[in-house]
């Protein structure tokens, strides 16, 4: 009998195939990288969802502080996360591995047989976590527990819809899951308000928005009370980002400027003349600069007629032909453009369709 894949003689084959084969086809076993175990953060029990649960039989406040405990939940968990085909058997040998406080690594070794026929073993790794959450009893009893407060602003302007996507991501990318979590979001005038159940998570996420976003971080911190004869305080961080946003047009040495990146100190801008990158520092963009705002600034005017420097265009407010210089971009046959207005100047921004 041979393999009809790789031709190895063996009188074991399952089907037309010898079991390296078979199993390049058929994983039988799999597992995925990660297993989360979730718990209240304040008592303890074990969770599924919003629900208390009970794991390989173990059940109730605290038990993760158990290593006895804590180690027939893991098992319990990685033997649930095992994915066996249909068909498949495995017996599974399990050693684990404490990482930290809050992982653990799953070594496997499953021994495998298909149809009743035994036929390998495989080593298969896992790190189970333990994540925080917080039960119904507990959040009922206390309210929400927050540690922090994350006060998310902008200068002169109220933060909007598309400041708020930009600013979930560097808050959940950022958030350490093991342990802390969001308690609360409240949308307030001019902003939002995170409350968050740990300290390092606030600020890291405060000092992650000071490098990506350009915005100012002021830490302030209010005594609320004692616990084991220590001070309790609580943190705020307020978080200010710049009045500019990628995308916004601005004014500056009388030619219009569109901001394309902001970091810690930095902006990078498009000169929309000449279409050339340029760079300014923070302070500068604050005090040289006139903000203009986004695309709702932006206008049509009509194309009166062109030369190779010159280009007229019509005043859309009062119908006027007015001369300006034509920039590289604008090419021949272009018969409408974008404008935007800065007090009572017109600028020259765009083609309608190109961003
Ligand atoms: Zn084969
Ligand atoms: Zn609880």
């Amino acid at each position: 009998m041979y393999c009809i894949e790789c031709g190895a003689e063996g009188d074991a084959l399952i089907g037309s195939l010898c079991s390296k084969c078979f199993l390049k086809r058929h994983p039988l076993v799999t597992l995925s990288q990660t297993v989360d175990i979730t718990v209240c953060a304040h008592c303890g029990s074990l969770m599924k969802g919003n629900k208390v649960v009970e794991i390989g039989g173990v059940k109730g406040e605290g038990v993760v502080d158990d290593p006895a405990a804590r180690d027939i939940i893991a098992r319990a968990s990685v033997e649930a996360a095992v994915k066996i085909e249909e068909d498949a058997e495995a017996d599974l040998d399990i050693s684990l591995e404490e990482l930290d406080e809050r992982n653990m690594r799953a070594n496997i070794v499953a021994n495998m047989s298909f149809q009743g026929q035994p036929i390998a073993e495989r080593a298969l790794t896992t790190v189970v976590r333990f994540k925080n959450s917080v039960c119904v009893k507990c959040s009922r009893q206390k309210g929400f527990y927050f540690e922090a407060v994350l006060q998310l602003r902008a200068d002169g302007r109220a933060l909007e819809d598309e400041d708020f996507n930009s600013l979930e991501t560097v808050i959940r990318s950022t958030l350490d899951e093991t342990k802390g979590f969001i308690s609360k979001v409240e949308h307030v005038r001019g902003g939002y308000d995170y409350y968050l159940s740990a300290t390092s998570d606030a600020k890291g996420i405060a000092l992650r928005m000071a490098k990506d976003m350009g915005a100012k971080v002021t830490e302030s911190n209010s005594l609320v009370g004692r616990k084991d004869g220590n001070d309790m305080y609580r943190l705020t961080y307020a978080v200010r980002l710049p009045a500019y946003r990628v995308g916004d047009f601005f004014v500056i040495d009388d030619s219009l400027g569109r901001v394309t990146a902001v970091s810690k100190g930095r902006v990078t801008y498009l000169e929309v003349m000449s279409g050339r990158r340029m760079g300014l520092t923070a302070d500068d963009m604050e005090r040289k600069v006139s903000l203009i705002g986004g695309r709702s600034h932006l206008r049509l005017a009509v194309v009166v007629s062109m030369s190779k420097d010159e280009v007229q265009v019509m005043d859309p407010d009062d119908f006027k032909t007015l001369d300006l210089k034509r920039p590289p971009w604008l090419e021949e046959g272009i018969n409408e453009v974008e404008i935007v207005k800065y007090e009572g100047t017109m600028y020259l921004a765009g083609v309608p369709g190109n961003k």
